[in-house]
């Protein structure tokens, strides 16, 4: 018999991370009602050039999801019919959406031994009708940028990046987002950076995608609010962009707290031949991961995942367990992709956020311990 556990750790705890600064959070969005400030004001303003800053890039544009990002960047650089578009099949499934939904066609690759998009598999793919490579910066972590500029550079392609997951993670100590024509930002609030709601931001140091953005996110009206443009509506929320301002100025003690976790769970979980995990925060300086998720693989995930669900410890499986290549109904059908299939029989994500103690991690490794330990005969 199973004694229901008395100890819950969540997946996620939105709650907890509000009540931790309810007393500031509650004044700006006193504040900004307000003023009634609540489309394009200056806290968007001055949230996007922060971002900006945070990021090493030359604009930053809020918008009203990660979704619209990718799709209206996708816009911006004139991605369309008959063009292919080369990501991993580990993603969202709105980084496909928005390659189909601007009329070109998703093409999907294989995840490296560290869950990134694999360059040799990008490679094989390439036909004359492949115009960009969209890497995901999955998890808090950056490809390897280098391997995949160059892929680029040989075909003539543009390097696209949905970095939904990735602010803050850097590799060779440029931000994830900043290699791209563009790359986008995602606000979940389950997100690195989250706020209340849905919101999202396109960066980009060239001009001119940066002036298609700005008018094709507000219905094609320019600085003088004269339409020059189509475009559609799709803004981060002025009262969004004030709590994420605030937000951002403790970003950075979030990020070293994800990595002490990362190191914590190496700690203690690195010697089980059972489990793969992550790579661990020193285990390369080219990359500075964030650990937006902590992916590890694991043998005998599903009953791994209900024994820790029996003792109180809430996991997730990534994208509900389906890659984008096993999504029949959207026209995948004969995508073979082993590694990334095999990936998904293993791949598990424990607890990993902000709110999370020490002693919370310990309880998580130990059942994991237990779990392995104790084979019933
Ligand atoms: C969250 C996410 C998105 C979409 O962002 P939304 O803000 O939810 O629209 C896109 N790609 C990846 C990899 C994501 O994790």
């Amino acid at each position: 018999m199973t004694i229901p556990s008395t100890r819950t750790i969540p997946f996620f705890n939105y709650s907890a991370l509000f009540m931790e600064q309810e007393p500031e959070l509650t004044h700006i969005i006193k504040d900004v009602c307000r003023r009634g400030a609540y489309i394009l004001q200056k806290d968007l303003v001055e949230f996007e050039s922060r971002l900006a800053e945070f990021m090493g890039v030359k604009y930053a544009f809020g918008v009203a999801n990660g979704t619209d990002a990718i799709w209206l960047g996708l816009m911006a650089v004139e991605i369309g019919s008959k063009d292919e578009v080369i990501f991993p099949s580990h993603t969202y499934v709105a980084t496909a959406a928005s390659v189909h939904f601007v009329g070109a066609t998703p093409v999907l690759a294989e995840i490296g031994p560290d869950h990134m998009l694999d360059p040799a598999s990008v490679e094989s793919l390439i036909t004359t009708r492949t115009k960009a490579i969209m890497p995901v910066q999955i998890n808090g972590r950056t490809c390897n940028m280098d391997l995949l500029q160059a892929i680029a550079d040989k075909h003539g392609l543009m390097i696209l990046e949905d970095a939904a997951q990735g602010l803050g993670s850097k590799f060779k100590g440029r931000s994830a987002g900043s290699f791209g024509r563009f790359g986008t930002i995602s606000f979940y609030p389950a997100k690195l950076l989250g706020c209340f709601g849905d919101g999202g931001a396109i960066v980009t140091n060239d001009d001119a995608i940066a002036e298609k953005i700005a008018l094709l996110r507000d219905n094609g009206r320019n600085a003088e609010g004269r339409v020059v443009a189509w475009g559609f509506n799709s803004r981060l929320d002025n009262l969004q962009a004030a709590i994420l301002n605030f937000k951002l100025k403790t970003f950075p003690d979030d990020i070293v707290r994800r990595r002490t976790i990362a190191a914590h769970y190496q700690a203690r979980l690195g010697e089980l031949k059972e489990l793969a995990l992550p790579p661990s925060p020193e285990d390369d300086p080219r990359h500075f991961d964030v650990y937006q998720n902590y992916e590890i693989e694991a043998d005998r995930r599903d009953e791994l995942r209900d024994d820790l669900e029996n003792k109180g410890i809430r996991t997730i499986i990534q994208w509900a367990g389906t890659p984008v290549h096993q999504f029949h109904e959207l026209g995948f059908t004969n995508v073979m992709l082993p590694n990334t299939d095999r990936f998904f029989t293993r791949c598990l994500m424990l607890p990993m956020n902000t709110v999370l103690s020490d002693d919370d991690v310990d309880y998580i490794c130990d059942k994991i311990c237990d779990f392995y330990r104790h084979e019933v005969p």
